[in-house]
């Protein structure tokens, strides 16, 4: 049973790289927003609005179910979400409200430095460590090129030197992190920017005039930072 309630449920990054931007993004558009560092739920005081603050891979899950109305997320986790739900043969809807000006970063396979890389072919029948298998299977696939994915849900860029995996497959902004690990980026897979996503069945008269409300603020907010 899902509870109901009729205030707008927006899920965002409890803590990470993500939650600041996404907070500072409603802050700005005149969201006051009552934050309790442990909590949960954060309830917005001048708004019908609450903020579920979560782990950004559940994001996709919650706003795909219908849990939650709103949510900030990263494409990268989006897109890898919602292959896996494909699969699953669970529901992968949404509709994604904006592209936002934060979260950029790309998804890349980075080799060991030393290491002769001509192109992608030379991964072939090697093994890539990652946290987007999906997302990595889809572009091997695509390139015609067959290798062994393990699938890390952290410390990805270690797997190399740990024995583990030949290559990796991992988020990239500045690079300063793959060549602490001896590492060097040779393709890049996935361009990610943070998405405000909506429930495709999101019916209720009241908090669809709310997102009216709300997005030519998020709208404006950008237009200044520009
Ligand atoms: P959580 O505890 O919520 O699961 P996390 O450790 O999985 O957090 P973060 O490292 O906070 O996630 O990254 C969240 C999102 O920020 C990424 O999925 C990506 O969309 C974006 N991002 C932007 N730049 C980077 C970067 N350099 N490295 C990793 N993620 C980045
Ligand atoms: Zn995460």
């Amino acid at each position: 049973m899902t509870v109901t309630t009729n205030r707008l449920r927006i899920a965002i990054q409890k803590s990470g790289r993500l939650s600041q931007d996404s907070q500072a993004l409603l802050t700005n558009c005149g969201l006051k927003i009552n934050l309790r560092e442990q909590r949960l739920i954060a309830h917005v005081e001048n708004m019908d609005i609450d903020l579920l603050r979560v782990r950004d891979d559940d994001i996709p899950g919650l706003v795909m179910d219908g849990v939650c109305d709103l949510g900030f997320v990263g494409e990268n986790v989006l897109e890898e979400v919602s292959l896996q739900r494909q699969l699953d043969n669970e529901s992968y809807d949404y509709t994604v409200l904006a592209r936002l000006d934060f979260g950029g970063c790309r998804l890349s396979i980075a080799v060991p430095q030393e290491e002769d890389y001509q192109s992608i072919k030379d991964l072939e029948g090697r093994t890539i460590a990652t946290t987007y298998p999906r997302l990595l299977n889809r572009y091997l696939k695509q390139k015609g090129v067959n290798c062994r994915i393990v699938n890390l849900k952290g410390s990805v860029e270690v797997a190399p030197r740990a024995g583990l995996a030949d290559a990796i497959c991992d988020l990239v902004s500045t690079g300063a992190t793959l060549e602490a690990n001896g590492l060097k980026e040779v393709e890049v897979i996935y361009r990610s920017k943070a998405v405000l996503i909506q429930r495709r069945d999101l019916a209720d008269e009241k908090q669809l005039k709310l997102i009216k409300k709300l997005m030519p603020r998020i709208q404006g907010v950008m237009q200044a930072n520009e």
